[in-house]
């Protein structure tokens, strides 16, 4: 890594500055569009040889991964504190841990997962045969990802599309392309086949070249809802596979039985961790009336006892934002809260003191509902906390968003809580805990409405990765009974079926029991009547 004052951009490449102190970090060519496509014309011959690579080989490359993750922990952190601006002791929590125990997830339970399930018919005339599920690669992803985890979220796509048998073209953010650069040579060092992973680098039209390239048959896309939409529309083309994981504008319920002081320290951590910058970030805060002057005085002192700072510097809770656009809405967004009503109890402000990325944790104190601030996806320090009634009103307000990736629910009440979860439209409920599900591989990450679609993570994660193929076996001796001609005597012996298999009375049953008995030896040389008979018992019931 190079590390100087700043230097102007050269033509075709991405210069990338740290967003802590400014300093430039490195220069990345830009992939030229032709190179795209023959990257992706070099992840199709890649995949025809990873498909056949036995599953253990594969476990294998992931068991290498794991030590070179290990080893390389530390560089891993420092460059992602400086390239995107989470404290480095975040940097190992949020990155890396998820990371970790994805690979670990999958170490120990892809062979189970990868099992071909076996599908026994249900209908009483295919009784006799053998079916079974198999999961099938897509082949080359292209995986499209933000700057805000620029090592964790694409670490865990490519590990589950690795052990899914599938390949990846990794397009990240042009803010962190050189923790892409990082994550490719990991998988170098781990044995990985030299083209499994390619890096294309660059930003929108570098990601549409891969989207729309054919040989690319799926998508996987973090990023935002904006973003998605026209990912959406293009993947529609193929048609192909697409994922999106988008926005978000989270929002946290607590409950008048609440331990005022945990919550409290909850929820300034889930506001302000990666200075709030993450989809799931608690932006919106729904109190119940009786608790609300208490819990947002103790919010208030949790978020004014943060150490805001360079992400190096040790003891620092919150950095930086990851450019001045980002740091130009946070503000745009809270002085429109301040001037419909809001009350801002604390932050509001830049930290210029030490640097033009600094943001102030910040509480709106009652912001109108209408407010941007309220509804826009803010990714800043920054969280209003309004006042409600009930559970009743609470719901109506977390679910009003266009939004729905993660809600919590902060009570001591397990009752109350179960009762609440199914009722808000979002892809993940947690109790008295909020956005750390990312770091649980077994757990399903993803949201709905406008924050989405399909989920990473777990059993359900994976297959999402994979393409469902079905496979039927008969080896039969004789014509299967609805094969050409389609005699008078075939309708009867069908219809009286129909009315064993769907009719709920017994009368009539009992009926078309005795119309099909005359037909039996009929039946019998078509099928295999000691399997098919019972079935139709079962049904008969
Ligand atoms: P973004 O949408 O601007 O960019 C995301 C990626 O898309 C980048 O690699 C970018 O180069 C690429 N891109 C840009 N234009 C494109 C186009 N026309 N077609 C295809 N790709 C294009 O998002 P961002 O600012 O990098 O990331 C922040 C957003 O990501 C936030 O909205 C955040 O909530 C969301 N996010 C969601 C999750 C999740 O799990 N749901 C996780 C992290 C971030």
């Amino acid at each position: 890594m190079r590390s100087s004052a700043h230097a102007a951009p050269r033509e075709g490449h991405l210069t990338v500055t740290s967003p802590a102190d400014g300093r430039t970090l490195g220069e990345v060519p830009i992939t030229p569009l032709p190179e795209v496509a023959a990257a992706a014309e070099r992840a199709a011959r890649a995949f025809a040889d990873w498909r056949r690579t036995p599953l253990e080989t594969r476990l294998g490359r992931l068991r290498r991964l794991r030590r070179a993750l290990i080893q390389h922990r530390h560089e891993i952190a420092e460059l992602v504190a400086l390239e995107q601006g989470k404290p480095l002791t975040e940097a190992l929590l949020l990155e890396l841990i998820p990371a970790l125990d994805t690979l670990s997830y999958l170490i120990h339970h892809a062979p189970r997962l990868a099992e071909s399930p076996a599908a026994p018919p249900h209908n009483p005339f295919f009784q006799g045969r053998r079916a079974h599920y198999r999961f099938k690669p897509y082949g080359p992803w292209a995986v499209i990802t933000p700057w805000n985890y620029p090592f964790a979220i694409p670490f865990v796509q490519l590990i589950s599309l690795a052990i899914t048998g599938n390949v990846a073209l990794l397009k990240p953010s042009p803010y962190t392309p050189l923790t892409a650069q990082k994550i490719a040579q990991l998988f170098q060092e781990a044995g990985f086949p030299p083209n499994w992973v390619q890096l294309i680098q660059g930003g929108a039209a570098q990601a549409e070249a891969l989207i729309t390239h054919p040989e690319v048959r799926g998508v996987l896309f973090t990023g935002s809802s904006a973003t998605g939409r026209k990912v959406m529309a293009l993947a529609a083309q193929g048609p192909k596979k697409v994922l999106l994981e988008l926005g978000g504008k989270d929002a946290a319920i607590v409950l008048d039985d609440v331990n005022l002081e945990l919550s409290a320290r909850g929820i300034a951590w889930a506001a302000t961790m990666n200075a709030g910058q993450t989809c799931a970030a608690i932006e919106r805060v729904y109190v119940q009336e009786r608790i609300y002057p208490g819990f947002t005085e103790r919010l208030q002192a949790e978020l004014e006892a943060l150490r805001v700072g360079h992400p190096l510097a040790p003891g620092v809770d919150v950095g930086p934002l990851i450019a001045p656009f980002q740091v130009e809405k946070v503000a745009r967004l809270v002085e429109a809260a301040r001037a419909q009503g809001g009350q801002v109890r604390t932050g509001g402000r830049r930290l210029e003191a030490l640097g033009p990325h600094y943001y102030a944790p910040t509480l709106v104190a009652n912001p109108p509902a209408e407010t941007p601030f309220m509804c826009e996806e803010a990714f800043g320090p920054v969280v209003g906390v309004v006042p409600v009634r009930d559970e009743v009103e609470a719901v109506r307000a977390v679910n009003a968003s266009p939004y729905g990736l993660t809600a919590s629910l902060w009570t001591q009440s397990s009752r109350r809580a179960q009762a609440l979860a199914p009722q808000l439209d979002v892809g993940v409920v947690t109790v008295n805990h909020h956005a750390d599900t990312y770091a649980e591989a077994a757990g399903a990450w993803g949201g709905v409405k406008g924050s989405g679609f399909g989920r990473t993570h777990g059993p359900f994660g994976l297959l999402e990765l994979v393409q469902l193929q079905y496979i039927s076996e008969a080896y039969p001796r004789a014509p299967a009974l609805w094969w050409y001609p389609y005699t008078e005597r075939l309708h009867r012996v069908i219809d009286a079926t129909l009315i064993l298999v769907g009719e709920p009375g017994l009368s009539r049953k009992l009926l078309a029991a005795v119309r099909l008995f005359p037909h039996l030896g009929y039946l019998a040389r078509r099928l295999p009547l000691h399997r098919v008979l019972p079935a139709l018992l079962r049904y008969a019931r």
